[in-house]
């Protein structure tokens, strides 16, 4: 599978709009299953780390309703998806008030990690990646501060939608804390078996899979999950929807966390992306490996 895939990954381009994010490799390609009794399947290059980026947007929406509650993160962003670009500012103006559609969007997210508790920077930063280690039961993931540092210089448009939102009243607190810590929740640092083992934690309602122990309320896992199909692969979710048929989340690394409800996790990971920012590899992988193993979830 890792093979049929591969040749396509020479149709995209590795994201280059974050500096930090072009010296990828785009040869590289990899894969990783979480399942409950065969515990890790792999293949491919799965030493390759490479950042979250927008799929931080799960964790971070998770620990936001656990914090502030469900209640208050909806009155802040909306739960519909959009067909435009995953950086657009466009909506928000015509939007009364100016909320975000759904938080897979940057905008979205940027209004969600807003609203994580904590009084500083390090302190929210060190609370997500608390999450990330017990999704991953890995402690050893960080931050690459090389490509947080270079996605903060370089942040103009999510600058942009930031003080838009903040002028509004949709964002509370300081733009430039809040941005700092949104680039480095981007710049967590992972391989394809951790977003695997995020996924499975999904897919088993929240919890541990090796533990039992809950994690995440099993209706914030399902509210995540939900999000993950209708706005997780940008404004491709429609047609991602109909080809592979289970619940996704991608980044412009080229990274995807995608699961099957109660039997899997399974993450990707090829840097080079189709126009929509989709790991265009990636996406193959998954569509294949859905179609050979009968995995849609309809
Ligand atoms: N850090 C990226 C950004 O804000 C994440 C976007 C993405 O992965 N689609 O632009």
């Amino acid at each position: 599978m890792v093979s049929r895939a591969k040749p396509l990954a020479n149709e995209g381009k590795v994201a280059d709009y974050i500096p930090g994010l072009a010296n990828a490799n785009p040869e590289a390609l990899s894969i990783a299953i979480f399942q409950e009794d065969e515990k890790c399947l792999s293949a491919g290059d799965v030493e390759e780390k490479f950042t979250l980026q927008s799929i931080s947007k799960i964790i971070t929406l998770a620990l936001a309703i656990m914090d502030a509650g469900e209640e208050k993160v909806f009155s802040r962003v909306g739960m519909e998806p959009t067909g435009d670009p995953f950086n657009s500012i466009a909506k928000l103006e015509s939007m009364v008030p100016s909320k975000p559609l759904n938080p897979m969007i940057n905008a979205g997210a940027l209004v969600v990690t807003s609203l994580i508790s904590g009084e500083t920077v390090d302190e929210k930063v060190g609370r997500i990646l608390t999450l990330v280690h017990d999704m991953t039961n890995n402690p050893t993931i960080g931050i690459s501060h090389e490509i947080a540092r270079s996605e903060y210089e370089t942040s103009h448009l999510n600058r942009a939608l930031s003080h838009f939102m903040k002028q509004h009243g949709v964002i509370e607190g300081d733009v430039e804390q809040n941005l700092e810590t949104y680039t480095k929740q981007c710049s967590i640092e992972v391989d394809c078996k951790d977003l695997a083992r995020i996924g499975m934690v999904l897919a088993k309602g929240g919890k541990d899979p090796d533990t039992g122990r809950e994690i995440i309320p099993s209706y914030i896992a399902r509210i995540v999950k939900t999000f993950m199909v209708t706005c997780g692969m940008y404004n491709a979710s429609g047609e991602f929807a109909i080809k592979v048929a289970i619940p996704a989340k991608s980044g412009v690394s080229g990274g995807i966390l995608s699961l099957v409800p109660n039997e899997m996790g399974i993450g990707v990971f090829s840097p080079p992306l189709d126009q929509k920012g989709n790991s265009i590899a990636g996406v193959k992988l998954l569509e294949i490996l859905s179609s050979h193993f009968k995995l849609s979830i309809f």
